[in-house]
């Protein structure tokens, strides 16, 4: 089992990566500190994590003591949704560069397939609290982020939250001049996605598993939620790795050969988040995870919902 993903780019992506959604600015730059001394090669990050400029300071400080090189780092980002203007998509991944103090991204992704009205705020929503969409369409967006290529912005263009579908839009694009190198989506034992795997890998678009330990502290969590770290069938096959719930988690995505990026700001969650190549799942046990699907999410971005580019109506 691999420890990066080679891309349709021909460059090759660390398979597990740091999270950084919900890590508070105060904290963030600690993690990203951690996680490269524990052996992180992969940040993932975006413009609405609002921590972009504390993430380029950990990473600064790294250069300085000499511990990385740029080279050695895979730094990810994402373009938010009040974004898609075509126009806008340069000053916008030229914002996250200056914050991460950075010239260039290893991957820059369009966050979600839905354009949101354009302004200051990153969720404008109506009266209904449903979200404002923008008059854009994510093929031009797509032209947009073609362009960082040819700039030298950015190494890798993909997307995040894209359904098949619409994936497939963006391959038949007349003229394309890059495809996708990566979908960027939600997945763990409780969302399998096994669909969407496949499509994405026989087109060669890697696929990075977002909130793999199921987000515990996303905002809108209710305690009836399921909880995949509880889970007596994940603490069992746990057990018999002699590893914790969290590294089973992690490690179902490798052998599937799906990035990964657990999310902490815990030094010793970071570490243990790594400590994921030393052992292996067998089949019976990869057949028995995904077994507990039940198409769950723990990010439905409910405001989307009537969106013409909601990306979750279809199957896969
Ligand atoms: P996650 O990684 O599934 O879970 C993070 C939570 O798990 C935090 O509360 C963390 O706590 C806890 N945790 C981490 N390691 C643990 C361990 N070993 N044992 C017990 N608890 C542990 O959730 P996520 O942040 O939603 O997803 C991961 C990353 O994916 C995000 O941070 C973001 O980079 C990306 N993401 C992308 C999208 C998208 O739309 N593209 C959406 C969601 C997420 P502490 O931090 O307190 O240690």
């Amino acid at each position: 089992m691999g420890t990066h993903v080679q891309l349709n780019t021909g460059a090759k992506m660390p398979i597990i990566g740091l999270g950084t959604w919900k890590s508070a600015p105060n904290k963030v730059k600690d993690a990203v500190k951690a996680a490269i001394d524990a052996g992180y090669r992969h940040i993932d990050g975006a413009y609405i994590y609002e921590n972009e400029s504390e993430i380029g300071d950990a990473i600064a400080e790294k250069f300085k003591e000499g511990v990385v090189k740029r080279e050695d780092l895979f730094v990810v980002s994402k373009l938010w949704c009040t974004f898609h203007e075509k126009s806008v998509v340069k000053k916008t991944c030229q914002k996250t560069l200056s914050d991460l103090k950075l010239d260039y991204l290893d991957l820059y992704l369009i966050h979600w397939p839905m354009g949101f009205k354009a302004g200051d705020v990153g969720f404008p929503l109506d009266k209904k609290g449903l979200v404002l969409p923008s008059n854009t369409n994510f093929l031009d967006t797509w032209e947009g982020m073609e362009e960082l290529v040819d700039a030298g912005l950015v190494k890798a263009i993909g997307v995040s939250n894209f359904n098949h579908k619409q994936l497939e839009s963006i391959l038949n694009k007349p003229g394309l001049k890059y495809k996708p190198a990566n979908n960027q989506i939600e997945c763990h034992p409780y969302l399998t996605q096994e669909k969407l795997i496949k499509y994405c890998h026989s087109n060669g678009i890697s696929v990075t598993a977002y909130s793999p330990l199921g987000s515990p502290d996303r905002p809108w969590a209710k305690p009836e939620d399921p909880s995949l770290l509880e889970d007596d069938a994940m603490k069992t096959i746990a057990a018999k790795h002699k590893k914790t719930p969290a590294q089973v988690l992690i490690r179902f995505h490798i052998q599937r050969n799906t990035i990964v990026i657990p999310k902490s700001v815990t030094s010793s969650r970071i570490a243990e988040n790594f400590q994921v190549f030393d052992f292996e799942l067998s089949q019976e046990e990869m057949d028995t995870i995904l077994s507990f699907n039940r198409n769950w999410r723990a990010c439905p971005m409910q405001w989307g919902v009537e969106h013409k580019d909601y990306p979750f109506n279809e199957e896969y």
